[in-house]
């Protein structure tokens, strides 16, 4: 399973990657937080093509 990984210098915390996927974001202070190891649901690319700021990026 792929995991997300955040840039907080992009992410300007709209959001998007909590609603679309709050098992595994979660914004706080402004900034998006990786809460799960791994994406358990999906592959996260629709998070990932989502975020205005292309801010999230996948490890594997
Ligand atoms: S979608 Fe991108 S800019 Fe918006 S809160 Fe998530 S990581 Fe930050």
């Amino acid at each position: 399973m792929p995991k997300p990984k955040v840039n907080e210098e992009l992410c300007i915390g709209c959001g998007t990657c909590e609603a679309l996927c709050p098992k595994t974001f979660k914004v706080e202070n402004g900034k998006s937080k990786v809460i799960a190891e791994s994406c358990e649901d999906c592959d996260c690319s629709e998070v990932v093509s989502s975020c205005p700021v292309n801010a999230i990026s996948l490890e594997s």
